[in-house]
């Protein structure tokens, strides 16, 4: 746990959040600013920055991924659905601690926004 990280304190319940999931190691709560009608984010709960460094630690990743599949299991995505890692500057990450956007619930359009 990192006192300064804002979901290692969703994890420790110190900050609110709307779970939807949860497992020994992974996390899954609903985005506070949504992008779809389906919006949650997995995290594994031992805290690591982003894709690269969770690719790091196999048993974690494996987790995070089949949590995603369990949410989407939950939120009924038959028709599809995307997970998005954000990652570094050039990705848009503004949470440093790697989370997966589960996203879905209504066509989602291209996959990238021109910029
Ligand atoms: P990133 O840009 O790092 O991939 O995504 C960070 C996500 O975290 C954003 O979609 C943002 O809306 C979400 N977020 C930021 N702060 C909070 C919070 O306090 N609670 C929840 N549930 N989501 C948050
Ligand atoms: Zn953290």
């Amino acid at each position: 746990m990192e006192n300064s990280c804002l979901f290692c304190r969703i994890v420790a319940g110190e900050i609110p959040a709307t779970i939807v999931h949860r497992t020994a190691t992974t996390v899954a709560f609903r985005d506070i600013d949504p992008k779809a009608p389906t919006h949650v984010l997995v995290i594994p709960v031992a805290h690591h920055a982003d894709v690269t460094a969770l690719a790091g630690d196999p048993s974690a990743a494996a987790d995070v991924l089949a949590a995603a599949a369990k949410v989407a299991e939950i939120e009924g995505l038959d028709d599809g659905f995307r997970v998005i890692f954000n990652t570094g500057a050039h990705g848009g990450q503004e949470v440093f601690h790697v989370h997966a956007h589960v996203v879905g619930g209504a066509p989602l359009g291209p996959m990238l926004a021109r910029p």
